[in-house]
């Protein structure tokens, strides 16, 4: 969270952004999120850009933390070493799961081994984002016959998708299990796993990360319309939820896309997880360097809908502009926040328990007594984002003794993380806490703060007071 921005940027690092002085102007335009997109690029490179975060946010005094996305079960092209093939409708190709020496338009080479198998007369394949669209008209064997109802260019490991179809591929590939030991050797603060179909997929994923404790917190990623058929059961599996619109446009029907994001924000909200809205928000900053009526439209109205986080992919990973794509996104989300000041107000949620009952009593309060801010005690960071959850007018600090946590709540609405070890007396926390705020510039003589704790600390996961403190 910088300044007043509540909101937080997702930004995707790629050849456009892995050099220290573009990670560090991404940091200060108001990345507060790096992803690492492990479809591409080497360990080694993602290792660099780690490390380079980490000391240029280390240098800015900045919370920025570092989230892996996981390929998954990805399907692509195989290589056409011969260069692109060309699909022309109304043709017949062959398709097939297992390599071939030469891919042609009459033979396709698709890089799933059981892709006869797992398909059916009458469904669809579609390549490259679905810019060409194939249907299966017959099978023989392990080929599969498919005429091409939009035809186009095929290269070199261009994405396919299979809509609607129950695919076998395990949700973690042999390389999603290498990189996530990477991940934990590196220490990622969050995970995302992508193509989630099912809730085993996300306690698949808890399991190899080492059980549900100190780990980094998983993001699943909805893009098959398995998942959001699936997603309540998803959501309570999960540590927070990516609306990834670009697959999610592919596999279900583009005009449904709009009010599933606006249903799993709410969703998210109600369950206070997380919640990132992604891909093609700024798209056609990849090549100018200002952004379309409707992109800017598109970005404010996932502010509206009360988004936690909006994300940028080939904006920074691989275009022209990649620090004025973060400058325009942090422009639009702050004056469209002011606006929301005024005329946006979450629905009242329900408290499913006591920490979120605290939660809503500390934001009401808040409101009441003209707080500051919200400050929290949180172990986990479930407190914080249990605050944040009912969207408060003020900024939401959460105090905690688990370095990582720092790191996970960067990418909760308006909340921003410290690291403080815990005191065994609550009088003794709270003073800290607010010497910090003063320390930070975030409050200063004669300001009201709002403070949840446990009542005796250190009580984990059980946040029972709200005390006003005057500084
Ligand atoms: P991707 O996921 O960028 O890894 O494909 C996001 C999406 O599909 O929207
Ligand atoms: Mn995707």
């Amino acid at each position: 969270m910088r300044g007043s921005r509540r909101t937080k940027i997702v930004c995707t690092l790629g050849p456009s952004s892995s050099d220290k002085k573009t990670i560090r102007a991404l940091i200060e335009a108001g990345m507060d999120v790096a992803r690492l997109n492990m479809s591409h690029g080497t360990q080694d490179d993602h290792h660099r850009l780690i490390s380079i975060v980490r000391e240029q946010a280390d240098v800015l005094g900045l919370n920025v933390s570092v989230l892996m996305d996981l390929q998954g079960p990805k399907i692509r092209i195989g290589e056409i070493p011969d260069g692109p093939v060309y699909l022309e409708k109304g043709d017949f190709v062959e398709l097939t799961g297992h390599p071939i020496e030469k891919s042609t338009s009459e033979r396709l080479y698709i890089d799933y081994a059981s892709l006869s198998e797992d398909v059916s007369i009458g469904k669809k394949v579609l390549i490259d984002d679905g810019n060409l669209e194939l249907v299966v008209s017959e099978l023989r064997g392990d080929v599969v016959v498919a005429e091409v109802l939009i035809g186009g260019i095929v290269t070199s490991r261009k994405g396919v998708n299979l809509p609607n179809i129950r695919t076998t591929i395990p949700s973690l590939t042999e390389k999603d299990l290498r990189d996530i030991d990477f991940g934990l050797e590196h220490q990622v603060d969050i995970v995302a796993l992508s193509f989630v179909r099912d809730p085993s997929d996300v306690t698949d994923l808890v399991q190899r990360l080492g059980g549900p404790r100190e780990r980094p917190s998983i993001i699943a990623k909805i893009e098959k319309p398995e998942a959001v058929a699936n997603f309540d059961k998803i959501l309570t599996q999960s540590d927070g939820i990516m609306v990834a619109r670009g697959d999610l446009g592919i596999e279900m029907r583009l005009s449904q896309v709009p009010g599933t994001q606006k249903t799993l924000i709410r969703k998210c909200i109600q369950a206070a997880k997380p919640v990132i809205t992604a891909t093609q928000m700024l798209e056609s900053m990849m090549g100018n360097p200002r952004p379309t009526r409707a992109e800017v439209s598109d970005v404010a109205n996932a502010v509206i809908d009360g988004t936690d986080a909006v994300m940028l992919s080939g904006e920074t990973a691989a275009g022209s502009y990649p620090i004025r794509s973060v400058e325009v996104m942090a422009g639009v989300i702050e004056e469209i926040e002011k606006y929301c000041e005024t005329l946006y107000t979450p629905g009242k949620k329900k408290s499913a328990n006591v920490s979120d009952a605290i939660a809503a009593s500390a934001t009401e309060l808040a409101e009441k007594v003209g707080a500051v801010a919200i400050a929290c005690m949180t172990a986990s960071g479930n407190t914080a984002r249990s605050i944040a959850s009912h969207r408060p007018s003020v900024p939401v600090y959460a105090f905690t003794d688990d370095q990582r946590v720092v790191g996970q709540v960067t990418l909760t609405w308006g909340t921003k993380g410290f690291y403080i070890p815990f005191q065994s007396d609550t009088d003794d926390g709270i003073s800290r806490l607010l010497a910090k705020l003063v320390e930070h510039d975030l409050a200063a003589r004669g300001d009201l703060i709002v403070v949840t704790a446990g009542m005796p600390l250190p009580a984990k996961g059980r946040s029972n007071t709200v005390h006003v403190s005057k500084i």
